[in-house]
C-alpha cells in the first residue's frame, strides 16, 4: 500500500486525486488530509476514507470537525500541522494541491523529508524555486509536476533531453481569447471563471483568463527543467488537446495529447514509471474540432509579458508578482477591482518593491509579505 497525504483535499485537484484513488483501492491508501476551512466537506471525505490525520488550517473549523468526527482520525489544525502530514515517517506521496502562497511551506517540509512530491502548487516554485530545488535534490526526493503542461513535458523528455532545443507550453487563452482589448474592461468573475476546457478552482481560472496561469508555468518550467528563458515558449492552442511539446536540434518535436482532464496528469504522477487507469476516455482524434496554434498576445495579456520579465530578472521579482497576483485576483473575484486593473497591480507593485535576491525561506516570506503589503495598497487607488 502506498500512503498519500493530500493537501488541498477539497479543491479541484483534491477531488480528482481522490477519484483516482478510489479506482486503484488496494495500491492506494489516504493517510492524511488538509482543507482550508470547510470542514463539513472534510468530515465526509474522513468517514469515506478514514485518514490517520485530518489538518483545517483554520482553528475554528478544526474545532468543528473535531466536534463532530466519529472514528480514530486525529484533527490538527494550522500551518506547522501541514508540514507534520507532509514529512510524516508514514506517508509515502504528498499530492501538494493547496492553492497559492499557502502551500509553499508543506510542499518544501515533503521535499527536505524526501517524499515523493506530486506537485500541483506551482506556486512554491514561483516563490523559492531555488531553495525547493535544492531541498529536492539534497534529500533525494522525487518531483513529478501535476500540471498538464508540464507533466506533458516531463512524459515527453523520458527518452532523455539529448539535443533538447526548446520547451514549448500550450495555453488555452482562456474565455477571453477572441475578446476584443476594450471589452475586457467590463468582464466579471462569473465571465472570468467559465473557463472552455477545464474545470478548476477559481484562482487559477481567473490566472487562466489574465493567462498570468501561464506566465507562472513559464516559471515552473524554469525551475522543473532547469531551462533559461530563452528555452521556454508559449503557444496558444484553444482546444487544450496538445498539452505541450519539446523540440529537438535534429528536427523532431514530440508532443503529449489527451483529453483535458487532470485525472490523467494525476494518476501518472501516482503511478510514474508505470500507467494505470485515470478513469479519463480515450482521446479520439476523429471527433475534435481542427486543432489550431497561436502566437500569443503579449499586449492584451499583459501578465504573461510580466512573468517573462520576471523571471528574467531573477531574485525576489517572482516572488512579487506571485503575490501582487494573488492579491488582485483575490481583490477582482471581491468586485473591487476591474478585471484589466489585475495586470495593472501587478506591474505597480513590481515598480514599487524593493528587488533583492532571497537565499533563505524567511526572507522569501518577508519579500511575499511587503509585496501583498505594497499590492493592497496599489488595489485602493483603482477599488
Ligand atoms: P481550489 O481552489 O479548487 O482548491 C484549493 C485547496 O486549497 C482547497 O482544498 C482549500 O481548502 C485549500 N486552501 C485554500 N486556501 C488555503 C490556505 N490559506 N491554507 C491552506 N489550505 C488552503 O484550487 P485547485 O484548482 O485545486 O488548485 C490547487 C493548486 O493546483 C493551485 O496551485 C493551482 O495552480 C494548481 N493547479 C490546478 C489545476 C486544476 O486543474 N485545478 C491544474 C494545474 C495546477
Ligand atoms: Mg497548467
Amino acid at each position: 500500500m502506498i500512503n498519500i497525504t493530500l493537501l488541498g483535499a477539497t479543491g479541484s485537484i483534491g477531488q480528482s486525486t481522490l477519484s483516482v484513488v478510489d479506482l486503484h483501492p488496494d495500491t492506494f491508501n489516504i493517510f492524511a488530509l488538509s482543507a482550508h476551512t470547510n470542514w463539513q466537506s472534510m468530515l465526509q471525505l474522513c468517514q469515506t476514507y478514514q485518514p490517520t490525520f485530518a489538518v483545517m488550517s483554520d482553528a475554528d473549523a478544526a474545532e468543528a470537525l473535531s466536534n463532530k468526527i466519529q472514528g480514530d482520525t486525529v484533527v490538527l489544525s494550522g500551518a506547522k500541522a501541514l508540514d507534520e502530514i507532509a514529512a510524516h515517517q508514514q506517508t509515502d506521496y504528498v499530492m501538494a494541491a493547496i492553492v497559492g502562497a499557502a502551500g509553499m511551506a508543506s510542499s518544501l517540509a515533503a521535499a527536505q523529508a524526501g517524499k515523493r512530491i506530486m506537485l500541483a502548487n506551482k506556486e512554491s516554485l514561483v516563490l523559492a524555486g531555488d531553495i525547493f530545488m535544492q531541498a529536492v535534490k539534497d534529500n533525494q526526493a522525487e518531483l513529478i509536476p501535476v500540471d498538464s503542461e508540464h507533466s506533458a513535458i516531463f512524459q515527453c523528455l523520458q527518452g532523455g533531453s539529448s539535443g533538447l532545443s526548446k520547451i514549448q507550453l500550450t495555453a488555452s487563452g482562456g474565455p477571453f481569447l477572441h475578446t476584443p482589448l476594450a471589452a475586457l474592461e467590463s468582464m466579471t468573475p462569473e465571465q472570468a471563471c467559465a473557463h472552455p476546457n477545464w474545470s478548476m478552482g477559481r484562482k487559477i481560472s481567473v490566472d487562466s483568463a489574465t493567462m498570468m496561469n501561464k506566465g507562472l508555468e513559464v516559471i515552473e518550467a524554469h525551475y522543473l527543467f532547469g531551462l533559461p528563458s530563452h528555452c521556454i515558449d508559449v503557444v496558444v492552442h484553444p482546444q487544450s488537446i496538445v498539452h505541450s511539446s519539446v523540440y529537438f536540434e535534429d528536427g523532431s518535436t514530440l508532443s503529449q495529447l489527451g483529453n483535458p482532464d487532470m485525472r490523467t496528469v494525476i494518476s501518472y504522477a501516482m503511478s510514474y514509471p508505470d500507467r494505470i487507469i485515470s478513469g479519463v476516455p480515450a482521446l479520439d482524434l476523429t471527433q475534435n474540432s481542427p486543432l489550431e496554434f497561436y502566437t500569443p498576445d503579449f499586449a492584451k495579456f499583459s501578465c504573461l509579458r510580466l512573468a517573462f520579465e520576471a523571471l528574467e530578472q531573477g531574485g525576489s521579482a517572482m516572488g512579487t508578482i506571485n503575490a501582487a497576483n494573488e492579491i488582485a485576483v483575490s481583490s477582482f473575484l471581491g468586485g473591487q477591482i476591474k478585471f484589466v486593473d489585475i495586470a495593472s497591480v501587478i506591474e505597480k507593485t513590481l515598480e514599487q518593491a524593493q528587488h533583492t535576491q532571497p537565499e533563505t525561506l524567511n526572507a522569501v516570506i518577508s519579500n511575499d509579505q511587503n509585496a501583498r503589503a505594497i499590492a493592497t495598497e496599489v488595489v485602493k487607488a483603482y477599488a
